[in-house]
């Protein structure tokens, strides 16, 4: 079946730093699975997509729990080694909203 769902608007695939969201901007994600899915096909070379559990982190807006996700080096040590973060993102599953902070 041929559906003509509205194509949200996507920066070019080819990224100055390789990541798509600047630092402390919330933008809305449906799941925290298609933030992952997002960062594994935005992130830089090099990098792995973690989701983290984290606790006592809740969401300002609204004080539920969010889930953490990170980006960091991998073992290739191709962008930075395996411990050095390349981005975290925190996701509110109650407001589908997620926030990078790094
Ligand atoms: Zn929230």
């Amino acid at each position: 079946m041929m559906k003509a769902a509205p194509k949200k608007k996507r920066p070019a695939s080819k990224m100055t730093n390789g990541m798509a969201h600047p630092p402390f901007q919330e933008f809305q994600v449906k799941t925290l699975d298609e933030l992952v899915t997002e960062l594994e096909k935005s992130k830089p070379a090099g990098s792995l997509v973690e989701v983290t559990p984290i606790e006592e982190m809740h969401h300002t807006s609204c004080m539920q729990e969010m889930s953490t996700v990170v980006v960091h080096g991998d073992e290739t040590g191709l962008l930075q080694r395996p411990d050095e973060l390349v981005a975290v993102y925190q996701y509110c599953a109650a407001c589908k909203s997620a926030v990078r902070i790094l």
